[in-house]
């Protein structure tokens, strides 16, 4: 099974990758993840990574793509791969079709798990963080046992200066933009499923796997 995990910031997509790595015994690969890994261990592609990303620049598919191929044969993804951040184009997708073509392999499902605008809002706005140890609440969902001192350390609760409607807003626009033209590239194998991303984790879990 290779599965493609899309969901807008906050809709806890990284989450949900990492509890299918245990239901389907395969890796969840982010390349961000992997660009980093590899820049650190400063192999020859490492270097290559450092050119571009100590500048601030773009990495160039090609060389993300000769990351993938080589994850992609190791042993542990030799059953498939859950994809999560990736592809974030078009010629991504397209690339990446071609790449497992090559392995005897394909994109088997894609599962886009949709949040709200207003279920966004809702949950970023009342988000509260400790100043001191970076612990997050929610005012509803999880509540600190005071509104405005930590229950770990005591530390001030804050709400981030990002945790607004209006950065909520934007990124959901940027997220939609992106990402619809590649759920096109896909739908047209039809390998598409949608779920609803609201409710526990346990919930949109299930979801999932039924999707699958
Ligand atoms: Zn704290």
């Amino acid at each position: 099974m290779n599965l493609v995990l899309f969901g807008p910031p906050g809709a806890g997509k990284g989450t949900q990758a990492k509890r299918l790595t245990q239901v389907l015994g395969i890796p969840q690969i982010s390349t961000g993840d992997m660009m980093r890994a590899e820049r650190a261990s400063g192999s020859e592609l490492g270097k290559q990574f450092d050119h571009y990303m100590s500048q601030g620049l773009l990495v160039p598919d090609e060389l993300t793509l000769e990351l993938l191929k080589k994850r992609l044969l190791e042993p542990d993804a030799a059953k498939g791969a859950i994809f999560d951040g990736y592809p974030r184009t078009v010629p991504q997708a397209e690339a990446l079709d071609k790449l497992l073509a090559a392995q005897g392999r394909k994109i088997d499902r894609v599962v886009s798990i949709e949040v709200p605008l207003e279920e966004m809002i809702d949950r970023v706005v009342l988000r509260r963080t400790c100043e001191r140890c970076g612990h997050i609440y929610h005012l509803r969902y999880n509540p600190p046992p005071s509104p405005d001192a930590c229950g770990q350390c005591g530390g001030k609760l804050v709400q981030r200066k990002d945790d607004t409607e209006e950065v909520v807003r934007k990124r959901n626009d940027e997220y939609l933009a992106k990402t619809a033209p590649i759920l096109g590239h896909y739908g047209k194998l039809g390998i598409v499923k949608t779920v609803s991303g609201i409710g526990s984790l346990d919930e949109v879990e299930a979801r999932i796997k039924a999707a699958l």
